[in-house]
Order: structure tokens, then sequence, then C-alpha cells
């Protein structure tokens, strides 16, 4: 059994007092210890989420981490400084860096290897754009951003990390995949890491991510492959992103 994973991608948002109500009224919440939750703020604010966070059951991290172990690279930071504020998760991927910063699926693979090689779970982002999908290459797209993270890491290594299914049409946009859309790709992703390691297949989270609301979650949430969410938008309400969990947690 896959325990559910929820987690808030703040993006680029927050400020000091904000994110302080943000996260007291998240952690204040009680009933929800059958899935984990964790909030991925921007890299200034790790402090503030350890300082908050800590001891009360909520994962924080971070949305993106350097390729590189440390030295001149002017505005990266390394895995080693997310953990010295207790990250256990990182985004890699995520399509909005894929596309603004052209990062290659071999420039994400190896940040899923810093990532993992301190101990933090990345969370690889994976998703077509809306052409490929009108051309029929989801499939394809998605195989080789995986297969770009499996041949760096190894099969075994796969346990270790999160797989998050965002296709980039529905980020952002309130247009979210079909339940059936969601459920088709997430059990492709499965078979194609079951193809390399069954066992680790079965254990691999996979999250769906894009324009997951109160209003969908249920449905989402619900669907076999399915293992949790990563959400944008609505991580950013508590009232609506508690919805999502306790969505999550009914079906867990
Ligand atoms: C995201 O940022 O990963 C995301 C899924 O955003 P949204 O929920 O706003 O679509």
């Amino acid at each position: 059994m896959r325990r559910k994973l929820i987690v808030g991608n703040w993006k680029m948002q927050g400020a000091l007092a904000q994110n302080q109500e943000l996260l007291n009224s998240f952690f204040t919440e009680r009933g929800l210890l059958s899935v984990d939750l964790a909030v991925l703020v921007p890299a200034p604010y790790l402090a503030q989420a350890q300082g908050q966070l800590q001891g009360t059951g909520w994962f924080w991290g971070a949305q993106d981490v350097s390729d590189e172990v440390r030295g001149a690279f002017t505005g990266e930071v390394a895995a080693s400084m997310l953990l010295d504020f207790g990250s256990k998760f990182t985004t890699v991927g995520h399509s909005e860096r894929r596309q603004r910063h052209g990062e290659s699926d071999q420039v994400v693979a190896r940040k899923a290897q810093r990532a993992l090689d301190v101990g933090i779970t990345p969370i690889v982002c994976l998703g077509e754009s809306l052409s490929e999908r009108e051309r029929g290459e989801t499939r394809s797209v998605v195989r080789r951003q995986l297969a770009a993270i499996i041949d760096l890491l190894g099969a075994s290594a796969m346990a270790q990390t999160v797989l998050a299914y965002e296709p980039v049409w529905a980020i952002g946009t309130g247009r979210s995949a079909t339940a059936e859309q969601a459920q088709e790709v997430h059990a492709w992703l499965r078979g194609q890491m079951g193809e390399h390691d069954d066992e680790v297949a079965g254990k691999l989270r996979i999250l769906y991510g894009g324009s997951v609301k109160p209003s969908n979650a249920v449905e989402l949430m619900a669907l076999p492959d399915v293992d949790g969410a990563l959400v944008g938008g609505a991580s950013l309400v508590a009232s609506e992103f508690l919805a999502i969990a306790h969505a999550a947690a009914r079906v867990n």
C-alpha cells in the first residue's frame, strides 16, 4: 500500500508574515495523520518553514537544486544547503524550469542525483505540452524524461524518488487532466518502471499535478495509480490545500 503524499509548491510566492499565517494554519489541522504532507517554499524561506514545521509531522523542502556539489556557480543552491535547513524533498525538472531555464533531461537527472546523494527525496516532474499531447506524443515524451532518470540513478535507486506527472497544459490553467487521462499515464509510467524493476514500480509514488483543487481532488486521489498530488495555486490558500489533503486521507 503506497501512502498518499500531498505536496504544496508555492513557486515564487510568499512573504514572511503571510507565510507565518499559512504555515500555522497547516499544522494546527488535525486528522491528516494517514497522509504525508509537505510544502516546497522559495529557498530564502526554508529556515522559516523549518522553524515553524519542525516537530509537527509536516515536511518541507525546495523547488530546485543545483546539479553541482559546490563551487563557483553564482545563484545556485546546493543539495547540502537545502539539507542544512531540514529539507525532506525538492522538485526537479518542473516544467517551468525546463521551459524557462532550458533544463535538459540529463540536467534534471543530475539534480535528482545530487538530492539523493545527501538524502533528500527528489520529486521528479514529467509531462507533455499541449502540442505534444495533440500529436499523440505523451508516452514518448514521458518515457524519454523517465529514462534519463533511470539511466543515471539506476532502477533500484528509483525507490528513493517520487515522480510527479504534470501535463504542462494543466499547470496553472485551471484545466486539470481528466481522471481517465491521469490514470492512463500513471499506470503506463508504473509499467515503464516495472520493465526495469517490478518491486520498485509497486512502491514508487506517482503524484498528479496540474490544477488540482478541492472540487477534483476526491476523484483524482481515488485513482489506483495516483499516489498523491503536487499542488501549485491551491497550496497558497489554507482551506483549499487542506481540503485536498483531506480528500487524499479519505481514500488512503
Ligand atoms: C505546479 O506548480 O506544479 C502545479 C501543478 O500548479 P497548479 O496546481 O497551480 O496547476
